[in-house]
């Protein structure tokens, strides 16, 4: 069914738009000056709707996922046993791992009976999803808070084991690391029911009945 159309009636003030136009230009100044004013804070981020990169730099969320980096034990030695499960894990192959035995009079530098003998990740190729932290059993990878990945050569985006205990020293260094992850809680699994076994002598009865039968 057709509406009717209803004609609004517009008064004077309407019609000019004046006090509209004065409006709008009320508002603009009033976030101008705001803005205008944050300038002359003290301190980063001086203005609200800016943020001035990189004198500015934002705070980042502890469960960012940054930059990878190896890490170390309390005593200094290399968490990693080069097991490869980060490898195994990692949806975009980006990392090799080369697993090398502990020779004697290296257990100062290592924590497990192996180590880590190659361990490269192309930082072009992550997609920074974190599943080889979550996979490694020695919590021997992070990825840190490290955002500023560009270099001027693909060669550079490929990290080496050197680069990524680097990155733990650095962010050790600057108080970047991580809380330790928390252990998932696994719960263990229900007792196994046990197979319900005929009394040996009902089977030996249904035996010797299976048996006179056939006879
Ligand atoms: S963050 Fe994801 S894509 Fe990057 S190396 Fe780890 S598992 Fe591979
Ligand atoms: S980082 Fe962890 S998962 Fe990867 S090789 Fe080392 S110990 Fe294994």
């Amino acid at each position: 069914m057709a509406r009717p159309v209803v004609k609004k009636e517009f008064s004077l003030s309407d019609r000019v738009y004046l006090i509209e136009i004065i409006k709008g230009l009320g508002l603009t100044w009033k976030h101008f000056l705001f803005n205008f004013r944050a300038c002359f804070r003290p301190g980063p981020h001086t203005v609200p709707t800016c943020w001035q990169y990189p004198e500015d730099l934002r705070e980042i969320a502890p469960i960012f996922r940054g930059a990878h980096m190896l890490l170390l034990d309390e005593k200094g030695r290399e968490k990693c046993v080069g097991c490869g499960m980060c490898a195994r894990a990692c949806p975009a192959k980006c990392i090799t791992v080369k697993r090398g035995k502990v020779q004697e009079g290296e257990e100062g530098k290592y924590a497990g009976k192996t180590y880590c003998a190659e361990f490269k990740i192309d930082m072009l190729r992550c997609i920074f999803c974190g599943f080889c932290e979550e996979a490694c059993p020695k919590g021997a990878i992070v990825l840190g808070q490290e955002y500023e990945l560009a270099e001027y050569t693909p060669e550079k985006c490929l990290y080496d084991k050197a680069r990524l205990l680097a990155n733990y020293e650095k962010a050790k260094s600057e108080g970047k690391l991580k809380p330790a992850r928390k252990p998932v809680p696994v719960e263990a699994p229900p007792p196994k029911a046990a197979p319900k076994s005929k009394p040996k002598a009902a089977a030996k009865k249904v035996k010797e009945k299976e048996g006179t039968k056939q006879a």
